[in-house]
């Protein structure tokens, strides 16, 4: 089967979803590699490190994505793209958004595109090591941690020298998911005080693991979907949450949010009157800032300044050190691939029968098969 991996067009974006090293692995599998002139340049990729590992480099990108059978990349191909690969069965794997681009899916059946949604894999045991989301937000985390840091007036640890005595900063995070719990060992690391919350107690024992306190806010019956992520509150449960971690968030020198609820917008968890209680100059990360914000006036993309607390809004973390990303990216595309993989027809085995494909590919033969995805819809 022929792979190809086309350059990212989104503005800024600077990782890829391949490296030389796993060019040499599709190539042992047998598949054929192509790539964009280019795709490496924003991590000090050259073509000339994938053309040496056995990639073949094509720098008309309408010939590299009409002459592939599988394409691969991070973000989703844009829009007017899908028709060039009208009616030939092809093969789109990267991250594909499904819940908020409906004409996006109605161009891929039309186009007769097999989409598979890197978002969407199952996170399960299995997966765990293609596990993209995963991935990207353990960097996600460091980053935003270290980026808060930057923009703070002081430093993270305590410091006691003979010329005078400084107290550790407080950091807060709220929702200890993959990221919240990078963001939580990030900060210990640079010697803070760390606090976290989550609607999944669970968590509260992996929080301690890594040296931070646990918030208990006692919100009656919270709970997990049948795949693992956080239930939504009720909004007298999500009143009780604001309420109670107001104190924490007022002492706090940083607070990152990261809480989300999968396929909806998350929460709003903290109000601007909430912001007016913290210490000018304090900082606020918003992950969610992109997809709708848990923080109050948040602007996506920006940092904008709220009773003299830096709110920062920027997204896509994984970006700023888009070398390890690209690598964590282009790695957990390979296991997915071999995963999948039918070694003797040399091509890409789409059994929506087994766990993974039934649950992360999006359209198929036309039409959307997506369990989750047709459920949302009725
Ligand atoms: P996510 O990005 O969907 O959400 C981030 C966190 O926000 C979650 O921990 C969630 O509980 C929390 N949250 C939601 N509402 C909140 C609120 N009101 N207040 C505070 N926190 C709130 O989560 P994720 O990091 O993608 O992880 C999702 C789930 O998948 C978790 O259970 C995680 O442990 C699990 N997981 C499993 C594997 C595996 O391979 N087994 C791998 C990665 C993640």
């Amino acid at each position: 089967q022929i792979f190809a991996f086309p350059k990212e067009i989104i503005t800024g974006e600077k990782r890829c979803a391949l490296l030389p090293a796993n060019v040499k692995a599709y190539k042992l599998s047998g598949a054929r590699v192509l790539v964009e002139s280019g795709l490496g340049e924003s991590i000090h990729v050259s073509d000339e490190e994938y053309s040496a590992a056995g990639a073949e480099v094509i720098t008309n990108r309408a010939e590299l994505l009409t002459s592939a059978e599988v394409i691969i990349s991070v973000h989703k191909l844009p829009l007017n793209e899908l028709t060039l690969l009208k009616d030939s069965a092809k093969t789109l794997i990267s991250f594909l958004d499904p819940f908020n681009d409906a004409s996006y899916l109605q161009e891929l059946q039309k186009n007769n595109i097999t989409s598979i949604s890197m978002e969407m894999l199952p996170r399960i045991s299995r997966c765990q090591k293609m596990d993209a989301l995963s991935s990207q937000a353990s960097l996600a985390g460091y980053v935003m941690t270290m980026k808060a840091a930057s923009k703070l007036p002081s430093i993270l640890p305590m410091m006691m020298t003979p010329s005078g005595t400084l107290k550790p900063a407080k950091v807060f995070v709220i929702g200890a998911g993959v990221a919240g719990l990078q963001a939580i060992a990030t900060a210990k690391r640079l010697g803070a005080s760390v606090t976290a919350f989550d609607t999944r107690s669970v968590v509260a024992e992996q929080v301690q693991s890594l040296g931070g306190k646990f918030l208990e806010i006692d919100l009656g019956e919270t709970g997990e979907t049948s795949q693992g992520y956080a239930k939504a509150l009720t909004t007298v449960q999500m009143e009780i949450q604001r309420q109670a971690q107001a104190k924490c968030i007022a002492d706090s020198d940083i607070v990152i949010t990261t809480a989300q609820l999968f396929g909806r917008k998350p929460p709003v968890l903290i109000s601007e009157g909430t912001i007016a209680l913290m210490k000018p100059g304090s900082v606020i990360v918003d992950m969610a800032a992109e997809s709708g914000g848990n923080v109050q006036g948040s602007v996506a993309g920006e940092e904008t300044v709220c009773h003299g607390v830096t709110v920062i809004g920027q997204g896509n973390w994984s970006n700023y050190v888009a070398k390890d990303a690209s690598q964590m990216y282009a790695n957990n595309i390979q296991h997915f691939i071999s995963d999948i993989w039918c070694k003797e027809n040399k091509a890409l085995n789409i059994d929506l029968s087994g766990e993974v494909l039934s649950a992360c590919v999006i359209t198929h033969q036309g039409k959307i098969v997506s369990e989750m995805l047709l459920s949302l819809q009725k």
